[in-house]
């Protein structure tokens, strides 16, 4: 198979992908994206659920916080 027709295969599949099942999770608290975007309570999932993870706005705004805190106590230590 050339690489032509493998990304033709591929674009092709992405065409038709059934976009509904894809789910947007957060890796630290769990929750999932619900159609709004808005980050709720995990649910069961189905099986041919496509789960892609990432960081929803709550857990990310921790983690910066975090990484601001680690900061300033480093500049304070050096100080
Ligand atoms: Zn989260």
């Amino acid at each position: 198979m050339s690489p032509l027709t493998l990304d033709s295969e591929l674009k092709r599949a992405a065409e038709q992908a059934d976009w509904s099942r894809v789910v947007h999770r957060c890796a630290w608290c769990k929750r999932v994206a619900d159609a709004q975007g808005e980050y709720v309570l995990p649910r069961e999932l189905d099986a041919d659920t496509v789960v892609t993870d990432g960081m929803c706005p709550a857990c990310g705004t921790r983690a910066l916080a975090l990484l601001a805190r680690r900061r300033l106590d480093r500049e304070q230590l050096a100080a």
